[in-house]
Formats: structure tokens, C-alpha cells, sequence
């Protein structure tokens, strides 16, 4: 579409970073195109006009801010889910597979409520890893997951699929092959 088309036009790639042989898709350029930026969460917020949202849970980092302009358009509620050590009161934690090793992620206790309407947004999807750990965070808080939003997939690296297969419904504006 026009749209997508002009949103990758803002993205930024940057060869060999963070380690050589990865093309990283630098949504700066994109987040400081005016334009560009309204328009992202536009697309982002429409498949959801009119429908009341209790909270938007947003992943560390790039997914605050993206999710922090969703959540007011929406007049939702903002959750962050960060790196663990990072927030101040009594966390839920989760361990996820990187390429190299394990990391972990938390969010507040009390940061969602039973059968809450949540939706997920990061910048991008790639295995699907983050998000799936995402996932598993909010619903083990009862939390029930309308969608996951990104601005960029991946599709060869196969997240999609992967948050489908979890009955997770996922928007996404423009892919990268
Ligand atoms: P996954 O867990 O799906 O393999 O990786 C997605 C996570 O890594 C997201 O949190 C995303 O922000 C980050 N990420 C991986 N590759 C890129 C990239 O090329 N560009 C950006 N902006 N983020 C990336």
C-alpha cells in the first residue's frame, strides 16, 4: 500500500549491526518523520477505534514509545514489560531464548487485572521470541490478549506464525523479506 510504502521508506537500515550479516531496521528515522510517526499509529490504533481497550503493554524499548502514543489514542492504560531489574515493585518474571544465551523479562504484579483486554506492541517481530515471552507474562496475569501489533515483520524469520499458533492475532504494517 501507500502507506507501507512510505513508512519503509522512513525506516532506516543499517548493514552489520548489531554483528555482521544483520541488516538492523532503525525505526529512528521514521519516529522523528512527523508524517511518518502519526501516521504509524494511526495504522496501528484503527483495527481497534470504538472498542475499549484496558491496557496497552509495550516491550522494552522501542515498544514504549510506539505503544505509549497507542495507548493514549485508544484512551487505554500503558503496561510496560522490561528487561528484568528494572522496575521498582514486586515482579512476575520470564526467561526467553536469544541467539546466544537467556534473558529474562518482568512486569509489575498488579499491572494487569483478570481478564483485562490487552494488546501487545513492539517495533518489530522477527522470531517471535520477545513477544511470545511477552505473551506468556500477560496471561499467566490473566490478562486476555486481543492482538500484537508491530510496525515491521519479518516473515522469513517465522514470529507471525509463531504468535498465531498461540491464538494471538498479529497486525503489522510492512514487511521485510
Ligand atoms: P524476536 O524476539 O522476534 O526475534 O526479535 C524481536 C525483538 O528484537 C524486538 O524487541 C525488536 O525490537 C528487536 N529487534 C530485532 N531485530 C531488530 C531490527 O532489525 N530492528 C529493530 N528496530 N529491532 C529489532
Amino acid at each position: 500500500s501507500d502507506l507501507s510504502d512510505e513508512l519503509t521508506k522512513a525506516i532506516r537500515t543499517i548493514p552489520d549491526y548489531p554483528k555482521a550479516g544483520v541488516q538492523f531496521r532503525d525505526i529512528t528515522t521514521l519516529l522523528g518523520d512527523a508524517g511518518a510517526f502519526r501516521r504509524t499509529v494511526d495504522a496501528l490504533v484503527q483495527p481497534y477505534a470504538g472498542r475499549s481497550i484496558g491496557k496497552i503493554a509495550g516491550i522494552e524499548a522501542r515498544g514504549f514509545i510506539l505503544g505509549g502514543a497507542v495507548a493514549h489514542q485508544l484512551s487505554a492504560g500503558f503496561v510496560p514489560i522490561r528487561k528484568k531489574g528494572k522496575l521498582p515493585h514486586e515482579t512476575v518474571r520470564v526467561a526467553y531464548s536469544l541467539e546466544y544465551g537467556i534473558d529474562e523479562m518482568e512486569i509489575h504484579r498488579d499491572a494487569v487485572a483478570e481478564g483485562e483486554e490487552i494488546i501487545l506492541v513492539d517495533d518489530l517481530i522477527a522470531t517471535g521470541g520477545t513477544a511470545e515471552a511477552a505473551v506468556k507474562l500477560l496471561r499467566q496475569m490473566g490478562a486476555k490478549i486481543v492482538s500484537a501489533c508491530f510496525v515491521i515483520d519479518l516473515p522469513d524469520l517465522g514470529g507471525r506464525a509463531r504468535l498465531e499458533a498461540l491464538n494471538v492475532p498479529v497486525n503489522t504494517l510492512l514487511a521485510f523479506e
